[in-house]
C-alpha cells in the first residue's frame, strides 16, 4: 500500500523550498501526500534554528506525536534542516521514537534512511559536513502554480556574530547561470509566472564559481539573463547584503522589466558600533547611500528591512541612531526581532547581554515607528492602480469579507473586490485601483478593471503544479540571452502606475 508523508516546515524561505525538494523525494519514491497530515504515515519535520526556543518547540511537537507512533510502530518520524544539523544524535537521545535524522547537506538521503530504518528497525541519523547534493538537483514537489522558489547559491561566507547559518549551512556554494536559467525556464514554461531567486547573500553570487570564472556582476547578468525569459512576468530576489549590492545590480533591477521594483535589504542595526560588532561590514551611511541609489533609478520600489533590538552592548544611543535610520529609510515593511542568545553563536558569548524589559521597551518604540512610516507608504498607494497576480490562501479573512488577495509587483499585499470580473482563479493576472491602506496591506473595493487569464490560473484550478525539473549542475557561463520577449503591461520597473 502506498505509504503517505507530510512535511511541516519551519524558518525561512530556504526551508520553504527544501521542503519542496523533500516532498518532491518522497513522492519520486513512490509515497504520497497525506489528505490528512494528522494521520500521515510518515511526518518530517523540516526544522529551524534561528527561531527563539526553537529546540523546545520541536521536543514539544515531536512529544505530542509520541502516543500515535507507540500505537502504530510502523508510522516513522524524519527530523532535517538547521536544527538537526546542530542537534545531531542529541535528537534521537531526547525523543528515542524518531526514526531518522538527516542534516541541511543530505537532503537526498532521506527516502533512503526511511527505508534503512524500517529495514534495520533502528534509528538513523545522518548528518554531512558538506554539501554532498545541490538541492536544486533533486525532484521537487512545488507548492504553487505561479509562483517558484529557485536557489541560486547555499551557505554564507559572511560571519555575522549573531547569526547560525554559516555553521550550519557552510560555505557558500554557487551553482552555475546556465542551471539557474534552466530550472527558471522550465518553471516558465510550466505556466510560472514568477520566480524568487534565494540564496543567503544573492549578490555574492558568483564568487564561488572556479578562479577561471569568478565574477563580481555574475548576479547582475543573472537577473538580465531572467528578463529574456520567455512568459516570467515577476523576477524577485532575497537575501541580498548591502555589503555586496554594487550599482550593476541596481542598474539591471532599474533596465530589466520583469524583475519587480521591491527590495529586502537587512539593515539589523542603524549603530555603526553595534554593526561592528555584529560584523557586518557596511555603515549606516553606506546603507543609506544604496537605498537613495535604489530610489533615484527606481522611484517606487518598495524597500523592507530586518533589524535586531537589543543586541548584546547596545545602548540608548545606539537604539536611537537605529530609529534614526528608520526614519530616514522609509521602509515598506520591517521585519523586527529581538536579540536573543542563539547558542553557537559568537554574540552569544559577549558580555553586556541586555535585561529582557530593556529589549522589549526599544522593540516596541522601533514597532510603533515602522508601523506609521508602513502606514503612511501605504496611504500613498490610494488612487494607484496596480497589477496584481491573484495568490492563494493569503487573505485569511477573504471567505468573510467576499474579497480575493493578490500581491502588486512591489509585494504589497492588496485585498481586492472581484466584481466586475468572473472566475478570477489564483494565478491570474488582473488590475485594481487601490482605495484604502492600513499599515500591512491595501484595500481595492472599487472592483476588477482588467482580467488576464493565464496557464497558471488554469494549472492552479486543475489542481496541476509544475514539474519543477531538476536540473543538473555544471553547465559553464551565461551564453547569449534569448531576446527579450514582450512584456506584459504594465512592466513592473516602469513606476508610473503607481
Ligand atoms: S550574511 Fe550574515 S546574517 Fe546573512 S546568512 Fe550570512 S552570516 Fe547569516
Amino acid at each position: 500500500m502506498t505509504r503517505s508523508y507530510t512535511v511541516r516546515t519551519y524558518g525561512c524561505q530556504m526551508n520553504v523550498h527544501d521542503s519542496e525538494r523533500m516532498a518532491g523525494l518522497l513522492e519520486d519514491a513512490g509515497y504520497a501526500r497525506a489528505q490528512d497530515p494528522d494521520t500521515a504515515d510518515v511526518v518530517v519535520f523540516n526544522t529551524c534554528a534561528v527561531r527563539e526556543n526553537a529546540d523546545n518547540k520541536l521536543y514539544g511537537n515531536l512529544g505530542h506525536l509520541r502516543p500515535r507512533k507507540d500505537a502504530n510502530p510502523d508510522m516513522q518520524i524524519a527530523v532535517g534542516g538547521c536544527l538537526a544539523q546542530k542537534d545531531r544524535d542529541t535528537i534521537t537521545r531526547r525523543a528515542p521514537w524518531v526514526d531518522v535524522v538527516f542534516g541541511t547537506h543530505n537532503v537526498h538521503a532521506l527516502p533512503t534512511l526511511l527505508e534503512r530504518a524500517r529495514h534495520n528497525e533502528t534509528a538513523q541519523v545522518e548528518i554531512a559536513e558538506a554539501l554532498e547534493v545541490f538541492p536544486s538537483t533533486l525532484p521537487a514537489r512545488r507548492e504553487s502554480a505561479y509562483a517558484g522558489w529557485v536557489s541560486i547559491s547555499v551557505g554564507c561566507n559572511n560571519t555575522c556574530t549573531f547569526c547560525i547559518v554559516p555553521a550550519l549551512r557552510g560555505k557558500e556554494r554557487d551553482r552555475r547561470p546556465g542551471d539557474v536559467l534552466a530550472e527558471v525556464q522550465a518553471l516558465a514554461a510550466d505556466g510560472v509566472l514568477e520566480v524568487t531567486l534565494l540564496g543567503q547573500n544573492v549578490n555574492a553570487y558568483g564568487s564561488d564559481f572556479s578562479d577561471d570564472t569568478a565574477d563580481k556582476s555574475a548576479f547582475s547578468k543573472l537577473l538580465r539573463a531572467c528578463g529574456g525569459v520567455e512568459g516570467l512576468e515577476r523576477v524577485r530576489f532575497t537575501s541580498p547584503h548591502p555589503r555586496d549590492f554594487t550599482a550593476d545590480v541596481i542598474a539591471a533591477m532599474a533596465e530589466t522589466p520583469n524583475v519587480c521594483p521591491q527590495l529586502h535589504m537587512p539593515l539589523q542595526s542603524g549603530s555603526d558600533d553595534v554593526l561592528r560588532r555584529m560584523r557586518r561590514s557596511y555603515r549606516s551611511e553606506r546603507f543609506l547611500k544604496i537605498l537613495s541609489d535604489v530610489r533615484a533609478s527606481i522611484p517606487h520600489a518598495a524597500i523592507s528591512t530586518d533589524i535586531i533590538v537589543g543586541f548584546p552592548g547596545e545602548t540608548e544611543e545606539d537604539f536611537r541612531a537605529t530609529l534614526d535610520v528608520v526614519a530616514e529609510s522609509r521602509f515598506s515593511q520591517a521585519f523586527t526581532f529581538q536579540y536573543s542568545k542563539r547558542p553557537g553563536t559568537p554574540a552569544a558569548d559577549l558580555p553586556d547581554q541586555l535585561p529582557k524589559q530593556v529589549v522589549q521597551e526599544r522593540y516596541e518604540r522601533l514597532v510603533a515607528l515602522q508601523e506609521e512610516i508602513s502606514w503612511s507608504e501605504n496611504r500613498a498607494q490610494i488612487g494607484r492602480e496596480v497589477e496584481l497576480l491573484v495568490s492563494t490562501g493569503e487573505g485569511r479573512k477573504d471567505g468573510a469579507t467576499r474579497r480575493l488577495t493578490g500581491r502588486a509587483r512591489d509585494g504589497r499585499l492588496v485585498h481586492f473586490a472581484p466584481d466586475g470580473a468572473a472566475g478570477i482563479r489564483p494565478g491570474d493576472v488582473v488590475t485594481v485601483e487601490i482605495d484604502h491602506a492600513a499599515p500591512h496591506h491595501l484595500v481595492a473595493d472599487g472592483g476588477v478593471r482588467t482580467h488576464r487569464r493565464t496557464r497558471a490560473g488554469d494549472a492552479a484550478e486543475a489542481g496541476t503544479r509544475p514539474a519543477g525539473a531538476p536540473t543538473t549542475l555544471g553547465l559553464p557561463g551565461f551564453g547569449t540571452p534569448p531576446p527579450a520577449p514582450p512584456q506584459p503591461e504594465p512592466a513592473c520597473a516602469v513606476p508610473s502606475e503607481r
